[in-house]
């Protein structure tokens, strides 16, 4: 379940000039660097921001926003030494039903699929649909019933 106080979380703060920093630690053109940073947010992305809009974010035309800020943090971190997939990890309040204490969770929570039901989980397999057998079994029974 998705608390409104896990969407509180305070977004990091990025400044222009330590994003230009971050730049050129790794040595890259505007519009490389536009392509790292999205690729930083989305691994499977294509194409990159573009170097008009990193340039504007360097000379502060343009918001940093929470999730640029996290990238440029994930990035600096990763210069600092740190492993990627560390980087990218972050403390969050979660409910478990198993002992998941210290653990890398590395799924992605999603919206369990029964129409009204508000529960977000991270699913044990991809193609894991409800968080509960009750969901699943009551959203087959619902269409069912639309059926007849
Ligand atoms: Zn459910």
């Amino acid at each position: 379940m998705r608390k409104n106080d896990t969407r509180l979380e305070q977004a990091p703060n990025v400044t222009p000039e330590q994003l230009r920093a971050i730049r050129a630690e790794y040595g890259q053109s505007l519009a490389q660097f536009g392509v790292t940073l999205r690729r930083t947010l989305k691994p499977n992305v294509g194409t990159g921001f573009s170097r008009e809009y990193v340039r504007q974010l360097e000379v502060g035309k343009k918001p940093i926003t929470g999730k640029l800020a996290r990238a440029a943090l994930i990035l600096g971190a990763m210069i600092d030494g740190v492993d990627e997939v560390w980087a990218r990890a972050r403390p969050v309040e979660v409910l478990a039903m198993n002992d998941i204490a210290g653990a890398l969770v590395t799924g992605e929570a999603r919206r369990c699929a029964l129409a009204g039901c508000r529960i977000e989980f991270v699913p044990n397999s991809p193609s894991q649909k409800y968080h509960a057998r009750a969901c699943r079994s009551e959203d087959y029974k619902r269409k069912k019933e639309r059926k007849r």
